[in-house]
């Protein structure tokens, strides 16, 4: 553990510094643990790191180029732990241990890096959350990144579970795409860095771009996938996905520093697959995580009752993939009702599951060959409940086709069964190198050595009895020392009935001390028995891997659908446990929810109120008005919830749900600022609208809560208005858009594709308010802001000020409608619009027209105590026209009228600048 300094005034480096810089030099982005003895220690840089990191004590020892070495160091015993820590944290760690034989040459003892740990490689159960899965990632993107149709080429890889996929995208959807796999660590050339600085990579590793040569990413998948063409695989013409994958591969075998047997298939994805969800309705849905990042309030903490880790992560990956593939969703559907069947088939098999191990990550440790003795015992013991599944489901299984395909992928392996059963002990020791790990009667040698080590005492015993009775010799004793080993002793005075077998190995005062071919030959076994035993078993156990390895397919297929059925099952016991009923999946245009619910809302309260969400080809908008903490946004999430659910293969919360085919849920909800990445609340609100705007389709589900609000009102009104209207003319999709703007509840009048709803509140005496959380047909009367705020706990006489502000608020309104000389209210433009449709339209209606907005001029000395106000009678004049405008079919007008009109209008906008 010592550093020797050096000599003090020189430059040089002891040799072992010399080593370790040599290996440090191979790992320069990670912390490298080089083994000294019983510590690992860390130097220089990477021990300032570490120390801070693992709250280590930082010491010095010796110089190098005149300055200290800093140094820090973690028990090997406990390393496991630090790099779980370390892992957390986003590090990778090369381990480099002693290899060489301390004594066998002049130097430092031989060292080499044996294993590599980084966030996204990880297999060891104790640096794993159990119930995600880590990915590795790569990412390649094409070159010509300024032709505006920048690809990014993804590949993607779960060690702990053997899944590798691919997928190219366009560079605008990649963020979406990282969110939804979630890597731990992602690999990006180096040409690339700079796309990456903002998107949730996980941890990110540099490349160099040589690595992504495309040939070679097909070589090393061809090698990995043991296949001379990829063609069946559908990933041909995938050029940057291919590359990434080449760069994937190559950095997991080197941190593995093995071959990954289990990695033995690869998937391509589509974009099209999936209800499309990005980043903003991931999170608003709370799917996995809540929006201040905890685990809980969730759907997947609601759902989540499986019985294996398995199952949990399977879980979590249909909750962020649901398909678009009505097939697959009503198979899912299928299954559970069978489950439900009989009284719960569901119960027998979650009992069952509970006693199943990690099957899945076991199978990739056994890959990588560090699969450790209890992995082995506890996926034996897995396999022994087969049986009993097998024979629950064939009670079942009857026509459903998902329920008789589990079935049959639970098939017993019988080889590689007995093959546990026959080598390893019922209950193995943790470690290997402690032994008891091998079972008995699996080897005649090992249990050989075991009896004399362990039976070393009765053999001695039974050998003194045989050989007094062949001597004679009453007195002679079977002896065992330390220094001399096994002897037989005999008194002086019996020597000459010592048989001519007996060689004499000692002679003391009064006694003779011999030795026989029998015993010298037991002594044999038994001195080196302990060492022997342990070398034997570490090669019967590696000799087991290696038998194993043929059976990877099959254990991973077992694996597969413990987790499937364990995701079904606890689906089944959520759908009776919470009253969910099954959804039907058709291919009609619709979205029409009876008695829904909000799956976690539910779960949180007394009593739940029911509401019908109807949505159709007719009724594609339904804009919901009502006060604050009304059930707006519950309303409309449970609709994304129920939608995401059924496609997800669940039974939903409602009484009934008919949905047609979805291709995407949008949500813009709540309001935050991105600081970090320069974008206030409204620049957000309206990122995210823009991006609803160019993707949503007439089968997307799009929520909008609030929209506008992060400006001032006009402008927001006018937004919201619009964004309204794109959605219901060019989008056409399901919408649900939720606005305190009461003015947007005219929009059912122009559009019958748009209804208004709301949801509203009884004031109970003058200062408590009642929510019924009841939808109901129509927009809201009121807004009870300020009794929503006295229930917050604003001061009573903030509230008393804020009333008397509202009155005068109100009575100017009043006043100021009463000075709009409804120039464009219907009358009005019914009037104009009728002249333009009945070619009468003259310059005299248009002076006419525009006399009257004269007036709105002219009368602003009746506001010029409040110019604010003109000014919002102005802004409202301008929404009106926008209105009117979009109210004329343009089919209607000839050529000429539209472009008198347009110029008329203009000049009466332009009069009032
Ligand atoms: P809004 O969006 O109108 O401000 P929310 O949807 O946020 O209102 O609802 C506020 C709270 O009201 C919720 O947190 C929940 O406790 C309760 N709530 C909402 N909808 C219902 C409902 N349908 N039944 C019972 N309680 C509800």
């Amino acid at each position: 553990m010592l550093i020797t300094p050096s000599v003090s005034g020189t430059q040089k480096e002891t040799p072992m510094m010399q080593q370790y810089n040599r290996i440090k030099a191979d790992h320069p982005n990670m912390l490298l643990f080089y083994r000294m003895g019983d510590f690992y220690e860390l130097f220089h840089d990477d021990a300032v790191k570490a120390a801070r990191l693992l709250d280590l004590t930082l010491t010095s020892r010796g110089t190098s180029g005149g300055q200290p070495i800093r140094m820090a160091g973690v028990p090997h015993h406990t390393v496991e732990q630090y790099l779980g820590k370390l892992v957390n944290l986003g590090e990778s760690v090369a381990i480099c241990e002693q290899i060489g034989d301390s004594g066998a040459s002049k130097g430092p003892v031989e060292r080499k890096v044996v294993r590599i740990v980084t966030p996204g490689t990880v297999t060891d159960t104790a640096l794993l959350n159990e119930k995600i899965n880590p990915y590795l990632l790569a990412v390649q993107v094409s070159a010509n990144r300024r032709a505006g149709e920048s690809i990014a080429g993804l590949a993607w890889l779960s060690l702990s579970s053997g899944e590798l996929r691919l997928m190219e995208v366009p560079i605008e959807h990649l963020a979406q795409e990282l969110e939804r796999i979630r890597p731990a660590e992602t690999l990006m050339p180096s040409h690339a860095i700079d796309l990456f600085a903002r998107l949730p990579v996980g941890t990110a590793t540099r490349i160099p771009d040589w690595h992504f040569d495309l040939q070679t990413g097909i070589k090393y998948l061809k090698d990995q996938l043991g296949v001379t063409s990829l063609t069946a695989f559908g990933c041909e013409g995938l050029s940057l996905a291919l590359s990434a994958a080449g760069a994937l591969l190559q950095y997991a075998v080197t941190t593995q520093g093995q071959s990954l047997r289990h990695v033995q298939n690869l998937n391509v994805e589509r974009e099209t697959a999936y209800i499309s969800l990005d980043v903003p309705t991931r999170r608003n849905l709370e799917l996995t995580e809540t929006l201040r990042g905890c685990e809980s309030p969730t759907l997947m903490s609601l759902l989540d009752t499986c019985s294996t880790a398995m199952g949990s992560r399977l879980l979590r990956h249909w909750l962020h993939h649901p398909l678009r593939n009505q097939h697959i969703a009503q198979a899912r559907h299928q299954a559970i009702g069978a489950l439900l069947k009989d009284a719960g088939i569901w119960r027998v098999i979650n009992r069952e599951l509970r006693h199943i191990t990690d099957v899945e990550r076991i199978t990739a440790r056994l890959a990588l060959l560090t699969a450790r003795p209890r992995d082995l015992s506890s996926l034996r013991d897995a396999l022994h409940h087969l049986p009993k599944l097998h024979s629950t489901l064939r009670a079942v299984i009857n026509d459903d086709p998902l329920l008789t395909d589990l079935y049959k992928n639970l098939a017993i392996p019988e080889t590689p069964l007995s093959l546990l059963k026959n080598t390893i002990t019922e209950e193995p020791s943790v470690m290997l190198r402690d032994g008891g790990v091998i079972a008995r009667g699996h080897d005649t040698e090992l249990d050989e050595l075991r009896d004399i080590s362990e039976n070393c005492g009765n053999f001695l015993v039974e050998l003194e009895a045989r050989e007094r009775a062949r001597t004679g010799i009453s007195n002679l004793r079977v002896e065992f020392n330390k220094v001399h080993g096994f002897y037989i002793e005999v008194t002086h005075g019996q020597t000459d009935k010592v048989p001519c077998d007996y060689r004499r190995r000692q002679t003391l005062k009064n006694v003779e001390r011999y030795i026989t071919p029998e015993l010298k030959s037991f002594e044999d076994k038994a001195l080196s028995a302990k060492e022997r035993s342990l070398a034997r078993e570490k090669l019967l156990y590696q000799a087991l891997l290696h038998a194993l390895l043929p059976h990877i397919a099959d254990f991973k297929r077992i694996a597969q659908a413990f987790a499937q059925l364990d995701v079904l099952s606890a689906l089944a016991e959520r759908a009776e446990t919470l009253g969910w009923v099954a959804p039907e999946l058709v291919d009609e245009r619709a979205i029409m929810i009876q008695q829904g619910r909000h799956p976690v809302v539910e779960s949180h309260i007394d009593r739940f109120i029911a509401n019908d969400c109807v949505l159709g080809d007719m009724r594609r908008l339904l804009l919901i008005t009502g006060p604050n903490m009304g059930g707006k946004s519950t309303f409309m999430r449970q609709t994304a919830l129920i939608t995401l659910l059924a496609y997800v293969g669940s039974y939903v919360p409602a009484q009934s749900a008919r949905i047609g085919p979805i291709d995407a849920i949008f949500t813009r909800i709540g309001a935050a600022d991105d600081l970090s990445g320069g974008r206030s609340t409204f620049m957000v609100e309206m990122t995210e609208s823009a991006a609803i705007l160019h993707t949503a389709t007439e089968n997307s589900l799009v929520l909008m809560d609030e929209v506008g609000r992060g400006t001032s009102t006009f402008d927001g009104l006018a937004l919201a208005f619009a964004i309204a209207r794109h959605l219901l003319t060019h989008n056409r999709a399901y919408t649900l858009f939720a606005t305190h703007y009461f003015e947007l509840t005219q929009l059912a009048d122009e559009f019958p594709q748009s209804e208004n709803v709301h949801f509203s509140a009884i004031e109970e005496g003058h200062d408590n308010i009642v929510f019924l959380h009841e939808v109901h047909a129509g927009p809201a009367s009121q807004s009870y802001g300020l009794q929503v705020a006295q229930l917050a706990g604003l001061p009573i006489s903030v509230i008393r000020v804020a009333r008397e502000h509202l009155a005068l608020l109100e009575q100017q309104v009043v006043d100021l409608k009463a000075r709009r000389l409804d120039l464009f209210c219907p009358p009005s433009s019914e009037f104009a619009i009728n002249s333009f449709r009945d070619n009468s339209i003259t310059t005299e209606n248009v002076t006419s027209l525009a006399s009257r907005y004269g007036e709105i001029k002219a009368s602003k000395t009746l506001f010029k105590q409040n110019s604010d106000d003109f000014n919002s009678v102005l802004a409202m004049t301008k929404v009106t026209i926008l209105e009117r405008l979009a109210s004329i079919n343009p089919d209607d007008l000839c050529p000429r009228e539209a472009m008198n009109f347009l110029y008329e209008l203009r000049t009466l906008l332009n009069r009032d600048n």
